[in-house]
C-alpha cells in the first residue's frame, strides 16, 4: 500500500508531543529564549511574539530589539530581560549568543542592510534551534545565497506572499503544497506554510495539517504570536519538529478560545496570547 505523506494534528497528536511540567523544577529547567525582533513603528510584534513566548512555558525570555523600543519593551513585558540594540531604529548588532537554548527572528524586524548582515552573522554562528519568520525571510528571498546557510530542521514561517516570494509562484494551492515540500526537502528545513489549516512540512517530506484556528486569525499580530510560541517549546527543548506541529496547533487552539468569547471579528492577536495555555 503507498504510504501518502499527509497527516491531520488534532488534539490527541498534540497532546502526546507534549511535556508534563516535572514538580521539580526551576526556570532553569525550560530553557532560555531569544526573540530577535522590533523596528521602529513595529515593535508591537516585538511585544506580541514576546508575551506569546512567556505564556508557552519557557524558563526565561531575553529580547533584543532597537533602542527606541526599551521603555515599551520594559513596561509591556516585565518577566523579559531586555537588551536593547545600539541602533534606535533597527537591529544592528548580534548580541551575544551564549546563554540561549533557543533563538527567534522576524517579527517586527525592518529590512535595513545593518539587519540583513545580522541574520547572516546568526546563521554563520548559531549553535540551538532556530525559528525564522517574516522581514527575516523577505531578507532570505532577496539575499538567497543565505538559504544555504540556513542550519538543518530550522523553522520557516512564512504566510502565503512570504512563501511566494522564498520559493516562487504556484498556480494553485496543491502546487503550493508540492512547493513547499520541494523547499523543506531540498534545504532540510521545516516549513510552516501558514493559512486556514496551517501546513506543516518536514524536511522528509511530510505534510502535518493543523486542525485549529478561524477566520479570526486573519488579522494583523497573529503570525508573531506563533513565533513566540515556537520559539518558547524549542527553547524547552521539544524537537524542532514537534515544536512546530504543537505550536501551530495551539495557537489555533487559542485562536478558537478567543472567537468563542470575542467573536471572529473582533479577534486581535493580543486575545490569542490572553487565550493560550495547556
Ligand atoms: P501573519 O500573516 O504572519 O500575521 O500570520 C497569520 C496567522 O493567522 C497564521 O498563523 C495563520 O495560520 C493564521 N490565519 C490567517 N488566516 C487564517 C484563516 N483564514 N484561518 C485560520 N487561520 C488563519
Ligand atoms: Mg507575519
Amino acid at each position: 500500500e503507498a504510504q501518502t505523506p499527509y497527516y491531520f494534528t488534532e488534539k490527541q497528536n498534540a497532546e502526546a508531543i507534549i511535556k508534563p511540567r516535572e514538580k521539580f523544577s526551576h526556570k532553569g529547567t525550560f530553557g532560555h529564549a531569544l526573540l530577535i525582533a522590533g523596528s521602529f513603528g513595529k515593535m508591537g510584534a516585538a511585544v506580541l511574539s514576546g508575551k506569546a513566548c512567556l505564556r508557552s512555558g519557557v524558563g526565561l525570555l531575553t529580547m533584543h530589539f532597537p533602542a527606541c523600543g526599551y521603555d515599551i519593551m520594559q513596561i509591556s513585558i516585565p518577566e523579559a530581560m531586555a537588551v536593547p540594540d545600539e541602533n534606535e531604529k533597527y537591529i544592528s548588532e548580534l548580541p551575544d549568543l551564549e546563554s540561549y537554548t533557543a533563538i527567534g527572528i522576524g517579527p517586527g524586524l525592518s529590512k535595513d542592510a545593518a539587519t540583513v548582515k545580522v541574520l547572516e552573522k546568526l546563521l554563520d554562528s548559531v549553535k540551538v534551534p532556530l525559528i525564522i519568520d517574516a522581514d527575516a525571510l523577505n531578507m532570505l528571498s532577496e539575499n538567497r545565497f543565505l538559504l544555504d546557510k540556513l542550519p538543518e530542521n530550522t523553522i520557516l514561517t512564512p504566510h502565503p506572499k512570504e512563501f511566494q516570494r522564498l520559493a516562487g509562484d504556484s498556480k494553485n494551492e496543491y502546487e503550493r503544497l508540492e512547493n513547499g515540500r520541494q523547499f523543506a526537502m531540498k534545504h532540510k528545513v521545516i516549513i510552516c506554510l501558514k493559512g486556514a489549516n496551517t501546513a506543516v512540512i518536514l524536511p522528509n517530506g511530510e505534510v502535518h495539517f493543523n486542525s485549529t484556528g478561524n477566520a479570526g486569525m486573519a488579522t494583523g499580530g497573529t503570525g508573531d504570536v506563533l513565533t513566540g510560541i515556537i520559539t518558547s517549546l524549542l527553547a524547552q527543548k521539544y524537537a524542532p519538529a514537534d515544536a512546530a506541529i504543537l505550536g501551530v496547533y495551539e495557537h489555533g487552539l487559542a485562536g478558537d478560545r478567543a472567537a468563542g468569547k470575542k467573536g471572529q471579528s473582533a479577534l486581535i492577536a493580543s486575545d490569542v496570547v490572553d487565550c493560550l495555555g495547556w
